[in-house]
């Protein structure tokens, strides 16, 4: 495996004289701002001074454009040093929703934690809805400015003023990373004819055939210095784009992905100079066992600057549940060394996520970037997992809801079998509940944690919400009335061992409650 870059930002210092604009110049000037002060109360593991250290190393950024911090941007992180993110797209298309529908998957995706948001908008109201969802996030918001600049205009009539002019108004309107395919280069398309299916960036598809049009270098590349400049001035932070990422297993890891992050680490190191904030966009679609060496490829040649991945899909064969084939892969990337996973959603290449794709997509990858905080042992990350146990033990359910990650998908599961307060499940009932034995061996210390234990006075189960409800009606399994045949609300079970301590004498309560419900 590829061994770490011994490299850092520090080696690529500010031209002398100019006072800091960016966070990564603040940070090797050796000031702490107020967003890194920020970042650590968010980040309880890392200080300050730690998120400073990392700022200043490169090897994490903090997206803020000064202009969004005037709105309402809460500053976060992404690095090695601290906790996964995950990253929610959204965006209208040209031929599916409007500004306030991506307003309000914003909301949605923040409901559903995802850390950040790109616009991938390419058709409606294209400056509107960037600016609906700045002046509305409190994530940092990233765009593919190439999106906006061929809107109205032939491919081949994008021209370097375009390209410049664009930015600048993206920059000032607050986004606050811009995805630039700018590693792209004329000598790696030749590469492409090798592929099963070419180029799937649409950005990387986009300046290829610009370059065969005009026969000269991606302008993206040639432009670099000066859109450094724009960015730097407002704290853009770069994404540097995999525009040739494989679209596919056969493809991954070939040269074409693999020149362009050659070039991607030069352009690192070019941007690190000018004072910008840098974290570079992996693959895509990547068999299991190559994961670990694209990571750690990536982590050499672009000297440790945070890796955002897109997935990876480790297999091809499962359109419609894309977010679970990507999120098994997002899991090794994360573990081995992405700082950022890009959510896939079931609509992956299938059509544009719609509301309830953007939840199981976030929810996917909030267990990816979980399981690899866990995994990598982040202090803390897996306390809400013990508490969660304690619960579980205690078989005490209000707790267990509570500290679920999606509360109303759980109880809505659990009231669809049996909605009282009662010491086992429907999954094995009262007699092959191995939990509530386990409570019941007084050797073990198991469902006994002090504040965990349910209440000994039998607690009325919640009625669902409509949101709850919702969740069953679309299992359409059960009608509630079915429901409430199989369980009654409002008092512990008579099978309860509350009720009834013997196995024996709970197993004749409930031959009774069920001779009684098939009678009624
Ligand atoms: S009945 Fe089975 S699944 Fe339910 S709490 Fe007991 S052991 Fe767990």
């Amino acid at each position: 495996m590829p061994a770490p870059s011994e490299l850092t930002a520090m080696n690529w210092p500010n031209e002398a004289g100019r006072a800091p604009v960016t966070q990564l110049e603040s940070a090797r000037a050796g000031i702490t701002t107020p967003e890194m002060h920020r970042v650590a109360e968010r980040e309880p593991h890392l200080t300050p001074d730690d998120v400073r250290r990392e700022v200043a190393a490169g090897r994490m950024i903090i997206p803020a454009n000064t202009i969004h911090l005037g709105y309402k941007l809460d500053p976060m992180c992404i690095g090695r040093a601290s906790k996964t993110k995950i990253n929610a797209n959204m965006g209208a298309s040209p031929v599916s929703s409007s500004t306030e529908e991506e307003v309000e998957k914003l909301r949605w995706a923040d409901r559903w934690g995802a850390d950040t948001v790109m616009d991938l908008s390419t058709g409606g109201d294209l400056d509107a809805c960037r600016e609906a969802i700045l002046q509305n996030s409190t994530v940092p918001i990233g765009t593919v400015p190439i999106y906006s600049m061929i809107i109205g205009r032939k491919l081949e009539d994008l021209t370097y003023e375009v390209i410049l002019e664009n930015l600048e108004h993206q920059a000032k309107q607050g986004v606050d990373y811009f995805t630039i395919h700018a590693g792209v280069l004329r000598e790696h398309l030749h590469y492409i004819q090798k592929r099963l299916i070419g180029i799937v960036s649409r950005g990387g598809s986009l300046l290829a055939k610009w370059m065969l049009i005009h026969k000269k270098q991606n302008p993206m590349y040639d432009l670099f210095d000066e859109i450094c400049d724009i960015m730097r001035e407002y704290d853009v932070s770069f994404s540097l784009g995999d525009g040739l990422r494989p679209g596919g297993l056969a493809d991954a890891t070939d040269e074409a992905q693999l020149a362009e992050l050659e070039t991607l680490g030069e352009l690192t190191e070019r941007a690190w100079a000018k004072g910008v904030q840098v974290m570079i966009e992996g693959p895509g679609h990547v068999p299991f066992d190559q994961i670990e060496y694209n990571m750690k490829l990536e982590r050499r040649l672009c000297h440790g600057a945070p890796f955002y991945v897109l997935g990876p899909l480790v297999t091809d064969i499962f359109p419609g549940y894309d977010h679970i084939t990507s999120c098994i892969g997002a899991t090794a990337a994360a573990y081995h060394g992405a700082s950022m996973l890009c959510y896939v959603t079931p609509k992956e290449h299938l059509g544009l996520p719609k509301k309830d794709d953007v939840k199981q997509g976030c929810i996917a990858y909030k267990i990816a970037a979980h399981a690899a905080d866990v995994a990598l042992g982040i202090p803390g990350a897996r306390d809400r997992d013990d508490d969660l146990t304690k619960a579980r033990a205690a078989l005490n359910w209000e707790k267990h809801f509570e500290l679920s990650f999606d509360p109303d998908t759980a109880r809505a599961f659990h009231d669809e079998d049996l909605d009282v307060d009662t010491d086992f499940c429907a999954m094995c009932g009262h007699d092959w509940c191995s939990v509530r034995i386990s409570k019941e061996i007084v050797e073990f210390a198991s469902g006994k944690a002090e504040g965990f234990a349910p209440e000994k006075k039998a607690v009325r189960s919640k009625a669902l919400t409509a949101e709850q409800s919702e969740i069953l009606e679309r299992r359409d399994v059960l009608s509630p009335e079915e429901i409430h045949k199989l369980a009654h609300k409002g008092n512990k079970s008579a099978c309860h061992s509350d009720n009834v301590p013997e196995a024996g004498q709970a197993i004749r309560v409930q031959q009774e409650i069920l001779e009684k419900t098939e009678a009624g």
